[in-house]
């Protein structure tokens, strides 16, 4: 959610920064007809050293591979969008908060977009996560097939599906949806992925349909980093009602720890392990680990 927009808010639009309020589109926009959009979503932290990015590169690379798998050819280069992106944070005076930059086509009506322009705009805003201990509940939707889409890939279009399970779960009283994928297995949130935690072990599902999270990389090196042990496997529902400990992980969400699955209790508060890895991802993207200094970009 945007939390403000106002007259000293800006927005990037195809290598401009503009007032917040001539950010528009046409209602003829393609990729609002047809979902055609790709998009990231990024976040920037106070860190000891100044106000810093977390993992840009990546964030910036993802959102190439994903113009890519639509065939949109952006007039940006790699390094243009991550300049823009801390130009960006400079233009606004949040301390910390969230980047969403968003490739979509210009105006067309018919369903393939042939010659119609590609175009990039970089909005902020300083929406926090103040969600925990959730009541996750398995959606009746499947989480759309890597057969029917590119799931490694941020596309608009995908995100319908994300909204139909959450709105599936929330009108039965639910804070969050799970999805599985076609066979069964689980794949991931709405907008996160998931770990579970066995014991001393974290265990993550491996299904394609899900997204390739940073988040989810991010923790998997903390993990180890901390000492546990994490490994990514096919996981059944079965197998995520018994674990001791459960949480989503996102850009957006960070990390948010799982109450219960399907009215089976996990945990009454958050659990030991998730709350090590989470105390540990935080001192990262503040900057309080050196180790870990690479995946921080200071905006100046
Ligand atoms: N799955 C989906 C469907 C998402 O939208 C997101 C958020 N980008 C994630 C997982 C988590 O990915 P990341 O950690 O890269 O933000």
């Amino acid at each position: 959610m945007l939390a403000f927009s106002g007259d000293f808010m800006k927005a990037w639009v195809n290598g401009k920064i503009v007032p917040w309020d001539e950010a528009k589109i046409h209602v003829t926009c393609h990729s609002l007809h047809y979902g055609t959009a790709v998009f990231e979503g990024i976040r920037f932290y106070k860190a000891e050293k100044g106000i810093a990015v977390f993992r840009l590169k990546e964030h910036v690379n993802r959102l190439f591979n994903s113009a890519d798998a639509l065939s949109m050819e952006l007039k940006f280069s790699r390094n243009e969008i991550e300049e823009a992106v801390k130009k960006m944070v400079r233009a606004n005076n949040f301390e910390e908060g969230y980047i969403r930059p968003l490739i979509f086509y210009g105006e067309c009506l018919n369903v393939y977009p042939e010659n119609v322009s590609v175009n990039c705009a970089i909005v902020i805003s300083d929406f926090k996560n103040d969600k925990d201990g959730l009541k996750v509940k398995i959606s009746r939707f499947k989480r759309i097939n890597e057969s029917a889409t590119v799931s490694e890939a941020k596309i608009s279009g995908n995100y319908a599906n994300s909204v139909l399970a959450m709105e599936d779960v929330r009108r039965q009283g639910y804070d969050e949806a799970l999805m599985l994928d076609e066979d069964g297995m689980v794949s991931e949130g709405p907008a996160h992925n998931l770990f579970i935690v066995k014991g001393a072990l974290l265990l993550s599902p491996t299904s394609k349909s899900a997204l390739q999270g940073i988040t989810r990389d991010s923790i998997l090196r903390i993990a180890e980093e901390l000492g546990y042990t994490a490994i990514e496997q096919e996981l059944e529902a079965e197998d995520i009602k018994e674990a001791d400990e459960a949480f989503f992980c996102g850009t957006g969400s960070e990390i948010i720890w799982i109450k219960s699955i399907d009215d089976i209790g996990i945990s009454d508060e958050i659990g030991e392990v998730t709350k090590k890895i989470k105390d540990k991802y935080f001192e990262i993207v503040k900057g309080k680990d050196k180790k870990f200094d690479n995946w921080l970009e200071y905006i100046s």
